[in-house]
């Protein structure tokens, strides 16, 4: 059942209600977690989430957003760069640089801002950032079993609400007890192990999550393969829809 895991934003119930008006739908009927509220964040997660491997994402929308861009080939310029904390393969200069200019933003936690020009940004865990029309909120990522990334340290999570559905890149964090209040439409979940949650993990995290859509990160770079996204498909069949990123498209 769907119909509690969509927490689109009031324009797109209003599309939504309006499409369904127009199908002759039952005023009760009109919601975004209708079928055609499915399908379209169906085609979003395929069509304008693009993985640029690692934890790299862009986000095609209302407006071009970036997260944790990492060896990536270049693209079209950002208005928004998300970085979610300061290691090498999450905040890259080099990278940011092929990417941004004269009016793109770059938000991050402040030690990793301190290495990148331009204009930006500090966030937190639990804080909110309204960017022209996008909303960013940054979600606690830490780990728990591990210590690459102390909580202490203030790294982070984005929740980004675009084209009315909320997006959730997990940054490298473990399964944490806040995900049970984290709500998302789209979930990007690493899956590798080593220095974040291990597939089976994040199967546990999608499910406290309980996202309509789960994508699988962070494999088939530093660590972890593609046989780790699989796995994490294959144990959330009939719970959680899993769409497998090509890398680039
Ligand atoms: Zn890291």
């Amino acid at each position: 059942m769907r119909e509690n895991r969509a927490f689109c934003t009031i324009p797109a119930l209003l599309a939504a209600s309006w499409i369904a008006a127009l199908a002759g739908a039952a005023q009760g009927e009109a919601t975004a977690d209708n079928g055609k509220g499915e399908k379209a964040m169906k085609s979003f997660a395929e069509s304008d989430i693009h993985w640029l491997g690692h934890d790299g994402f862009m986000l095609a929308g209302e407006k071009t957003i970036y997260i944790d861009p990492y060896k990536i080939d270049g693209g079209a310029t950002a208005d928004i760069i998300l970085i979610t904390h300061d290691h090498f393969d999450h905040c890259s200069p080099e990278d940011i640089a092929k990417i941004q200019g004269p009016q793109t933003t770059v938000v991050a936690p402040r030690d990793c801002l301190g290495k990148i020009p331009g204009n930006k940004k500090a966030i937190k865990p639990g804080e909110l950032l309204t960017l022209d029309t996008i909303v960013i909120e940054a979600v606690p990522a830490y780990n728990i079993n591990k210590n690459f990334h102390p909580k202490a340290n203030g790294w982070v999570g984005y929740v980004v609400t675009m084209k009315g559905f909320r997006i959730y890149h997990a940054g490298d964090t473990d399964h944490i007890p806040e995900m049970k209040t984290i709500k998302a439409d789209i979930a990007l979940l690493p899956v590798s192990g080593t220095y974040v949650m291990t597939a089976e993990e994040a199967v546990r995290a999608a499910l406290d999550i309980n996202p309509a859509i789960a994508i699988p990160m962070h494999y088939g770079a530093i660590v972890g393969q593609p046989d780790d996204a699989v796995r994490f498909r294959d144990l959330l069949k009939g719970k959680v829809d899993v769409v497998i990123k090509k890398k680039g498209a």
